[in-house]
């Protein structure tokens, strides 16, 4: 989606690949890089079966051009996962089932989600989550209001600001009943590491690349 997590997304897959076979290897992979204005707002205005037509058929188009599994690089598109999924033959590695094994494998099973208000908001996202036994918090309505800004007027479009680094640090050091923080934004490893704070981190972006580096090599 924002081209600021699709940097990230090639990054975190090209280092994993060069981590698990050495030297000279990269990923594999055929990347449709959208203009993300219009799908952002179509996001705004809630027309979300329009936002998962242009999916889809991005999709189905890497499906022509070989693809053998499909990743929706971001967290909030999710919502349009089914939509994506019926369009293509081939399976679809699901950002929410590798976030929910990565919150497992940290031993936790309440988590703070810091996202933007669509997946905070939302049953898409955190249903899934439950699927796996995984019951997530979300911060107070004040809070997903100024993270969904911070996303969207800042971290997708490159701007990583100190105060809101802080702004956010404060919002996960109040959520004291979680035991681990769930970057539910593939941007906000962007601006917040996991040194900054005091509980476990899973950053959906990493964990994702993670699962679609596990699908390339089989
Ligand atoms: N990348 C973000 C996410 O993971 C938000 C922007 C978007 O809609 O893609 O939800």
């Amino acid at each position: 989606m924002s081209a600021e997590s699709t940097t990230l997304y090639y990054q975190a897959m090209n280092r994993i690949v060069r981590e698990r076979l050495g030297g000279l290897h990269s990923i594999e992979l055929l990347m449709w890089s959208v203009d993300f204005a219009p799908i952002a707002q179509m996001q705004a205005d809630g027309d979300w079966q329009a936002a998962g037509e242009a999916l889809a058929r991005a999709a189905a188009r890497l499906e022509l051009a070989g693809a053998e599994a499909i990743m929706i690089g971001a967290n909030t598109m999710h919502l349009v996962a089914d939509q994506v999924q019926a369009a293509v033959s081939v399976p679809l590695i699901h950002i929410a089932d590798a976030t929910a094994d990565a919150v497992k494998a940290a031993g936790c099973s309440r988590p703070l989600l810091v996202a933007t208000r669509f997946t905070m908001e939302k049953a898409f996202y955190r249903d899934r989550l439950k699927t796996h036994g995984v019951e997530a918090m979300i911060p107070s309505d004040a809070q997903r209001e100024r993270l969904h800004a911070i996303i969207y007027d800042e971290l997708c479009q490159g701007v990583i600001s100190a105060a809101s680094k802080a702004e956010v640090l404060a919002m996960i050091a109040a959520a004291a009943d979680a035991d681990c923080v769930i970057f539910g934004c593939t941007e906000i490893g962007l601006l917040l590491s996991p040194e900054d704070l005091d509980r476990p981190v899973i950053d959906t972006a990493l964990v994702h690349a993670q699962a679609g580096v596990d699908f390339a090599l089989g």
